[in-house]
């Protein structure tokens, strides 16, 4: 155990890690990261299979965000957007505006994803109450929903084991059917049918209780955090068209979606959405600093507008909201983005990640995999014809995420799904080299469970 494991396991408490096993394996210590790799302090390099967690777009050690962040150093690292103005997060929220669907007109900046979606329901809940509404004070959100970590977000969130500790501190919501259609258990025979039924259940809810409804919160074309659960095709523009029916405002959490995640630069693009709000982080900074980012039509940002004796302000934000190098990074992303034509170039990566989707649906213990874009899940089944899933306790997925680092790959797994997310930066060979490592790491530890020999893996890394 080198120095920093040392420390590490000494003084660190780990984001959704049971520390019991954590301190009880080995663990890699990372050094630097070059491109789409990770070095760690042994000299052995890794691919990042999951983007450093679903943040990393454009590569590590990029050397355009690179320069854009030393240059910001070189004149002010933070001043505050309490009274001030910086340059580089005005430049930055004109681009936002500028590539965001047509309407969202307003940046309201705050850290990190959590924090975009606490702005974004406490803004929700405020407009109504100056639109002189204040009984619209309801929320709708959608079974295995993930909208962050703090008390707001986690009270639109949905997903069991994060979420069900905390139900006596939550607000309560209007729960949605999730829109899965692998996952429903409806007996719907296509997903068209499933399309149906999902709407016309928001619309008859909407017809009774929009006079009470606030806002409706999805994640669109994927749910993310639930294990890349997929939507059907045309849910999102449904959603719309029955939240601007009946006058709710709809927010739209992009923090794992936005920025070409989908293979477009925002989700809501595939449908034409139009949200009344839009909540942004992860890969805002290409992956480099942190940023958070609620965007919002005029009419929303017009209803906070009055004289200071009427008590219309926001109040609401954060020590370094707005911070000038996460903006720097932030502009030079958007700029590799148009240079490297990142976007235009994605099509041939995604049919690489197409091809493994199909090969691995053919494995025996893989129920269900999936892609939307630059994404994939992969769905351990134990029977997949009969979806009876593997014991949790086996933490069969855990072990094939620790089995891919030894062929060189970092991935991660959310329960019995195995993430797959690499920066857009990777380019095809990369990608098939990447899924090359994990086909060899599953084929390895199904062989293992076809002949009987492996029943436990004592996985740090296992939600
Ligand atoms: C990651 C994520 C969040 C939370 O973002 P943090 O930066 O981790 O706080 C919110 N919503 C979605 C959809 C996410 O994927």
């Amino acid at each position: 155990m080198n120095k920093w494991e040392e420390l590490d396991k000494k003084y660190i408490w780990h984001p959704f890690t049971q520390m019991k096993g954590w301190v009880e394996n080995p663990q890699l210590v990372i050094e630097r990261g070059d491109g789409v790799k990770l070095y760690d302090t042994e000299g052995r390099s890794y691919y990042d299979g999951i983007s450093s967690l679903w943040v990393n777009i454009h590569g590590h050690h990029r050397k355009e965000i690179d320069d854009a962040v030393k240059a910001q150093l070189d004149k002010i690292a933070h001043s505050t957007l309490l009274g001030l103005i910086n340059q580089p997060s005005a430049e930055f929220a004109e681009k936002l505006v500028e590539i965001t669907p047509e309407g969202l007109n307003k940046v309201f900046y705050s850290d990190d994803g959590s924090t975009a979606v606490e702005a974004a329901v406490k803004i929700a809940f405020q407009y109504w109450q100056f639109k002189g509404k204040p009984e619209k004070q309801q929320f709708i959100n959608l079974g295995d929903s993930y909208h962050g970590d703090t008390v707001g977000a986690v009270s639109v969130g949905n997903i069991d084991v994060f979420h069900k500790v905390y139900k006596p501190l939550l607000f309560a919501t209007k729960k949605m059917t999730c829109p899965s259609f692998y996952h429903s258990n409806l007996g719907f025979k296509t997903e068209q049918e499933f399309l149906d039924y999902l709407l016309k259940e928001l619309d008859e809810y909407l017809a009774e209780n929009a006079d009470k409804v606030a806002a409706m919160i999805i994640e669109p074309l994927v749910q993310a955090a639930a294990g890349m659960l997929m939507q059907p095709k045309g849910y999102i523009k449904g959603v719309r068209e029955l939240t601007k029916k009946y006058g709710v405002l709809l927010i739209v959490d992009e923090v794992a979606t936005g920025f070409g995640r989908t293979g477009k630069l925002f989700a809501c693009e595939h449908e034409g959405v139009l949200p009344d709000m839009m909540c942004m982080s992860k890969g805002i900074t290409g992956g480099y600093l942190p940023l958070g980012a609620t965007m919002v039509t005029d009419e929303i940002y017009n209803a906070f507008l009055g004289e200071p004796e009427e008590y219309k302000t926001f109040y609401h934000g954060h020590s370094y909201t707005g911070n000038p190098l996460a903006c720097a990074a932030g502009l030079a992303g958007l700029e590799i983005f148009a240079k490297d034509k990142v976007i235009e170039n994605l099509p041939p990566k995604m049919a690489v990640i197409e091809k493994y989707m199909e090969r691995f649906s053919q494995m025996q213990f893989v129920g269900n995999a999936r892609q939307c874009g630059m994404l994939a899940g992969i769905e351990l089944m134990y029977d997949k014809e009969k979806k009876v899933p593997f014991k949790p306790e086996l933490l069969i997925a855990g072990g094939i995420c620790q089995t891919a680092r030894k062929y060189g790959l970092i991935v991660r797994n959310i329960g019995d799904v195995i993430i797959f997310m690499p920066p857009l930066a990777s380019t095809a060979q990369q990608i098939e080299e990447m899924l090359g490592m994990l086909e060899q790491a599953m084929q390895e530890v199904f062989a293992e469970i076809a002949a009987g020999s492996k029943t436990d893996f004592s996985d740090p890394c296992a939600f």
